[in-house]
């Protein structure tokens, strides 16, 4: 059985800086929370929670100590609310996500109604659409009754969407009526990085694996891809998910990996997966 990485594939920077950073403020501090999970990957989030990382759902969890701002980035009125209580406050979030942040006020600012490609749900949206007043978030063409009629839309996308997703969604916005749009293209290089190679390698493996959290939206994403190219994708947390079932009779094997998966599930993945071949020859 061959098995092939693709060439894009796991922590991007903006991950890997948060993740140094909490790291670094663990060895400094004591007390220090993320609000929510600080990636969408539990193996990493259980690690760092051994180092003293605690991760909390909500602010009122917290009495004193250092609050550090996950990748996804948090709303302004959220920040203002952790200063209020006098907690320290460790910013994580990616420059890419605050890049998002800072045009969706500039186009707020200019007159234009902002509105976000992306999946409401996602901390990295729900942050950008505190950013500007009444910001609108399209997931899909049914959503597109939310957007006035004849206003001036200015139009942003969730980093890690792709730019396929982008443009049908612009295609859909352009055909309901509008008197100016203006979109600024906030999709991430890394994800779509991550994309193409994904898509390259899943169609030459008969079995392509995706290595990611579950709530990870650029695994997820990754995953959707590589679906429409090969069914044969499958979209698991590490090896200890895997069904033996899935490589019977598979030769060519792909693996890729989400910006939020570390290097050491994907070589723990990869060097199974060469045991399981030896195994079974
Ligand atoms: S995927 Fe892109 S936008 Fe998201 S944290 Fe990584 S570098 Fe930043």
């Amino acid at each position: 059985m061959k098995v092939v990485v693709a060439e894009n594939c796991g922590f991007c920077p903006g991950v890997r800086n948060a993740i140094s950073l909490a790291e670094k403020i663990l060895t400094q501090r004591k007390m220090v929370y993320s609000l929510g999970p600080i990636i969408h990957n539990k193996d990493v989030v259980e690690r760092l929670a051994k180092k003293g990382l605690k991760t909390v759902s909500s602010l009122q969890e917290i009495r004193s100590g250092t609050v550090l701002i996950r990748s996804h980035g948090v709303a302004p009125e959220q920040i203002a609310k952790i200063k209020e209580k006098g907690l320290k406050i460790i910013d994580a979030t990616c420059v890419l996500v605050k890049r998002v942040q800072r045009i969706a006020k500039q186009l707020s600012g200019g007159g234009y109604k902002v509105v976000v490609i992306g999946n409401e749900n996602h901390p990295e949206v729900q942050a950008v659409v505190g950013c500007a007043e009444d910001v609108i978030v399209v997931a899909d063409e049914s959503d597109l009754h939310k957007l006035p009629k004849n206003s001036k839309l200015g139009i942003v996308c969730q980093t890690t969407q792709s730019p396929e997703y982008f443009g049908e969604m612009l295609r859909a916005i352009a055909q309901i009526g509008f008197s100016e749009l203006k979109v600024i293209n906030t999709l991430c290089r890394e994800a779509i990085k991550r994309q193409k190679s994904a898509v390259q390698l899943c169609k030459q493996v008969d079995v392509m694996f995706v290595l990611g959290g579950i709530e990870s939206a650029n695994t997820r994403k990754l995953a959707e891809i590589c679906k429409k190219y090969n069914r044969q994708t499958f979209h698991l947390q590490n090896w200890n998910e895997l069904d033996i079932s899935m490589l019977f009779g598979k030769n060519i094997v792909g693996v890729t990996a989400g910006a939020s998966t570390p290097e050491w599930i994907i070589t723990d993945f990869v060097e199974n997966l060469k045991a399981f071949d030896t195994d079974n020859s």
